[in-house]
């Protein structure tokens, strides 16, 4: 077993920051471990080394983050860049990837702070060159100023392809067209939670600013899109669509050979899976959630989750959640008392609560459909790693494998590369639809360590950092 640290930390988004910075400047030993070579999480990625034009391009949302980068690095947290965590567990002992050397180190407490991911959603041509998510699109211009050279589509659902179709036209990207998946009825079932969302921020309004922005541009938005393809042989050729439009249905095609999709975030559970979090399933968010109290406690004594990887709140939320998290491990090292804790919490509290009143608008606006999430074509590639299609994970429920573990024995679906990041919430959706059953009922797959990978070398080399 390697050294021991009091307070240590995975994640550097908002959430880790602001988690580290406050339990740093009450005088706790903090090491924070992030993968990422900068501070800033995904909304900040790149932050303190993004170069003024690029940042005046962004908007400013994204400049906020340079204020809790400061905060953080003025603090006397330890940070430790391009640190990769391949596993937790249940007694704070952390494996962590660090100069290329593998090692496990012990932590008194643990703030889990590693974010959300874009939900992966299968569908027909998805691993065709070409084919990119959105948000690694963005992370592409925040980091490098990269952008599709020959103008895009965007395709999805939520608040991020709004944001990087309105962030392109601002670099001067050709967006051919923004198709947006959730269902026309979804406006009514979120219509009650307007006068709430209205109150939270200023969330509504941008929204609104960047469609008209992109009204002007000449960017045509498309609503109520189902049935996306991406054609083409060695990489994509062309989107193809259904658009519902008076009562009638039609197909149509757009020429690109860029396709940016998006079906919103979903939180990383991989680490607090491995830890033994109790983890529930979020019926507003569509994904699963570990279990948490108000100061991010888990039902894992001394491990904590804070901002996306708690379930889906958006930056600023996660950043009071890092807040409290703090507080809550400084009291419970007797550092402040039950008193001073409830008393620095309580802004932060407030702040949730009035924060948090957009969710429910937005979950009901951007509710995915079923028909999206279960991939309704048989030839459509679930499992990038193992190349296994939704037909055969239908047959294999069929024959009797009727959960998503048992279909993974069978299938090897999600024992690639990727550890079933990017197949597991569509297998559990397929295994749940074949059975008829609700897809609360079914768990993804058991995670086991390494949740990323590590080389055979590397695992042999374990402990040596500590001789
Ligand atoms: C791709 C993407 C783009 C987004 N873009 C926007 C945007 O433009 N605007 C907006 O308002 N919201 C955006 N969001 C949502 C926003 O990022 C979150 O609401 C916010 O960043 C949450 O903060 P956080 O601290 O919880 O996590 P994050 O900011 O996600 O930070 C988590 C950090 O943990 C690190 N990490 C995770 N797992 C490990 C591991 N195993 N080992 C080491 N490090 C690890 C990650 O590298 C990351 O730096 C985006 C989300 C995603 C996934």
């Amino acid at each position: 077993m390697g050294d021991s640290y009091q307070l240590v930390i995975i994640g550097a988004g908002p959430g880790g920051l602001c988690a580290a910075t406050t339990a740093a400047n009450l005088g706790l030993d903090v090491t924070v471990l992030d993968e990422q070579p900068s501070p800033g999480g995904q909304i900040y990625r790149g932050i303190s080394n993004t170069p003024d034009d690029r940042l005046a391009l962004l908007g400013a949302d994204y400049q906020h983050g340079a204020d809790l980068v400061e905060a953080f690095s003025a603090s006397k947290a330890n940070y430790w860049p391009q640190t990769n965590v391949w596993s937790l567990n249940s007694r704070r002992q952390i494996g962590i990837l660090r100069h290329g050397q593998a090692s496990i180190i012990q932590a008194e407490r643990v703030i889990v702070a590693s974010g959300a991911m874009e939900r992966p959603v299968p569908f027909l041509g998805w691993t065709l060159p070409g084919v990119m998510y959105a948000g690694a699109a963005q992370i592409l211009l925040k980091t490098a100023g990269v952008v599709p050279a020959n103008g895009t589509v965007i395709a999805g659902t939520g608040p991020l392809p709004l944001l990087v179709a309105w962030q392109y036209l601002r670099a001067g990207v050709s967006v051919k067209a923004v198709l947006e998946f959730s269902p026309r009825s979804n406006l009514w079932r979120a219509a009650p939670h307007l006068p709430k969302a209205l109150v939270a921020g200023d969330y509504i309004s941008r929204g609104l600013k960047y469609t008209l922005d992109l009204n002007k541009g000449g960017v045509p938005i498309y609503y109520g899109i189902s049935g996306l393809q991406a054609q083409g042989h060695d990489r994509i050729e062309a989107v193809e669509y259904g658009w519902d439009t008076l009562g009638s249905s039609r197909r149509e095609t757009i020429v690109t050979n860029s396709l940016l999709v998006h079906f919103g975030v979903i939180p990383r559970i991989n680490l607090t899976k491995s830890a033994g979090c109790h983890h529930i399933w979020d019926r507003g968010q569509q994904c699963w959630r570990p279990q948490v109290d108000k100061w991010g406690n888990t039902n894992v004594p001394g491990i904590a989750v804070v901002g996306d990887s708690a379930g889906i709140g958006g930056a600023r939320s996660a950043e009071h959640s890092g807040r409290l998290a703090a507080l809550e491990v400084a009291r419970s090292l007797h550092t402040i008392d039950t008193q001073q804790r409830d008393l620095q919490g309580q802004e932060d509290l407030k702040w949730i609560g009035k924060d948090l009143r957009v969710r429910p608008f937005l979950e009901a606006l951007y509710r995915l459909p079923d028909s999206l999430l279960v991939p309704p074509d048989d030839k459509t590639l679930v499992c990038r790693c193992e190349e296994i299609s939704a037909g055969q994970i239908r047959q294999a429920v069929r024959e009797g494998h009727a959960d998503p573990d048992r279909v993974k024995f069978y299938l090897r679906c999600g024992m690639g590369p990727c550890q079933g990041r990017q197949c597991a919430p569509a297998v559990a959706q397929i295994v749940a639809a074949e059975n008829l059953r609700p897809v609360s009922d079914y768990t993804t797959f058991r995670v086991r360590p390494p949740i990323r990978p590590l080389s055979i070398a590397q695992l042999a080399n374990l402990g040596r950092a500590e001789e």
